[in-house]
């Protein structure tokens, strides 16, 4: 089958049609003529019949030999005769054959018709005469029956083309019937199929599969709209790639974003905003399922004489540095945060007093074992530590880090350098 466009086919299938039509219309029209032709011929054979018949009456009804019988009658017939014989139509071969007998046997009726009439055989007995007349007869019986076989060659012709023709009309229509249901089911599969894989196609690029149309039965029609949609596919994945690169970096710089709104610039750890955020899940966690929850708040001793005598930069080095030893020496679940200026506050989750005395210990020993060299001198920083654990009289987060931030005042009071612990019945 040809590879062009569906219309180019209909224009094939529609060509093919018009010239079938055109071939049976010419069939007819011939077989027409040819029927036609052989209706003359049938005619002709009726007359020449007719005319033999006139001739048969004429022989049969009067007296031949009488000397009163006018011949003229009989010749006017006989020329008709030979007329129509001479003025015959355009007859088939067989019938040509036949026609040359009557021509003969017309002949011979002339000469045995002019040979009985010339004296009347007046001398002739009874017996040549009625065998004459006898013979007349049966030359006019073999004309009639040359005519016969002649209209019966144009019965049977008439009968055969009919025939041929209706067998002719019948086998183009099946053939043309057969192409036609052939070409419309050829163009209804393509149709259909190609409206399938683009219907395919439309519903994998719904659902973010972005496959190309690759036809089965190329064609112009659908090649066209297959190319509009391959060109979108492909815009649509290098967009959709470029947005899935987009949201990635998008979630990534979120995070790091998150990350600088919870965390402290210069020591890295926690900043206040996290701290509260993480303190009041803890806190309502800790009061939800009755668990100890344990907070220390550290606060640098003599912070401003260090950063005076060896300035700003040393101290924020200073800080680092204690929430290096305090990221140390707590737990995975403990939080670390820088509640203001060189004060920290670590939450201690599932944790009582003697846990969290415990670690505060840990961070002052750490913390004089690690001290910082400078201009030759070393730097021991010291932490003034309040500790308060949860207890039924803080009503608020608020309450608990004021009580911490008490013990760690009193730890000043008491000369710094120490833990101080803040217990019912002290509290707020
Ligand atoms: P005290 O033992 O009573 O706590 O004495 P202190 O000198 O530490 O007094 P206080 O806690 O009131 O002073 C805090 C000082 O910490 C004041 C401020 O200059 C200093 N400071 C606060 N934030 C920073 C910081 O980010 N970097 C540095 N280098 N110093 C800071
Ligand atoms: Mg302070
Ligand atoms: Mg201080």
């Amino acid at each position: 089958m040809m590879n062009g466009s569906l219309s180019q086919r209909i224009y094939f299938f529609t060509l093919s049609c018009c010239v079938l039509f055109a071939t049976i219309l010419g069939s007819v029209i011939w077989s027409s003529q040819t029927v036609e032709l052989a209706f003359a011929r049938d005619s002709y054979a009726q007359q020449v019949d007719n005319q033999t018949n006139s001739l048969k009456q004429l022989v049969i009804s009067d007296n031949i030999y009488s000397s009163s019988y006018s011949v003229s009658h009989w010749q006017s017939l006989q020329k008709k005769l030979t007329r129509l014989l001479k003025s015959s139509p355009k007859l088939t071969p067989s019938q040509q054959t036949v026609q040359n007998s009557i021509k003969s046997q017309n002949e011979n009726l002339k000469r045995l018709f002019s040979q009985i009439t010339k004296n009347k055989l007046k001398n002739a007995s009874a017996a040549i005469k009625v065998h004459l007349k006898a013979r007349l007869m049966m030359q006019l019986e073999a004309i009639r029956s040359d005519s016969l076989q002649l209209s019966s060659i144009a019965h049977t012709d008439i009968h055969n083309t009919i025939k041929h023709e209706a067998f002719f009309i019948i086998a183009v229509s099946g053939v043309s019937i057969v192409a036609l249901l052939f070409g419309s089911f050829t163009l209804m599969h393509i149709v259909r199929k190609s409206l399938d894989e683009v219907k395919r196609a439309f519903k994998q690029n719904h659902s973010g599969h972005f496959q190309k149309i690759h036809l089965s039965h190329p064609s112009d029609e659908f090649d066209s709209i297959v190319k509009a949609f391959n060109g979108m596919n492909d815009k649509l994945s290098e967009t959709t790639v470029s947005l899935a690169v987009m949201k990635k970096v998008v979630e990534e710089r979120t995070h790091i974003l998150e990350q600088l709104s919870n965390t402290d610039p210069l020591t890295k750890v926690a900043n206040r905003r996290a701290l509260f955020e993480r303190a009041s899940m803890e806190f309502s966690r800790a009061i939800r399922s009755k668990n100890k929850l344990t907070l220390l708040l550290l606060d640098c001793d003599f912070f401003k004489r260090i950063n005076d005598e060896f300035g700003h930069l040393f101290g924020d080095e200073l800080l680092i540095h204690i929430c290096n030893i305090c990221g140390q020496e707590i737990r995975d679940i403990d939080f670390l945060a820088r509640y203001g200026g060189e004060e920290f506050i670590i939450i201690l989750p599932n944790c009582d007093i003697k846990g969290g005395i415990e670690t505060a210990n840990r961070i002052q020993h750490s913390l004089a074992c690690h001290c910082i060299a400078m201009k030759d001198k070393e730097i021991c920083v010291t932490l003034s530590i309040g500790v308060c654990m949860l207890s039924e009289q803080h009503k608020d987060l608020e309450q608990l880090i004021n009580d911490t931030d008490k013990a760690m005042y009193q730890a000043k009071e008491n000369g710094r350098n120490r833990i101080e612990v803040l217990t019912p019945p002290n509290l707020h």
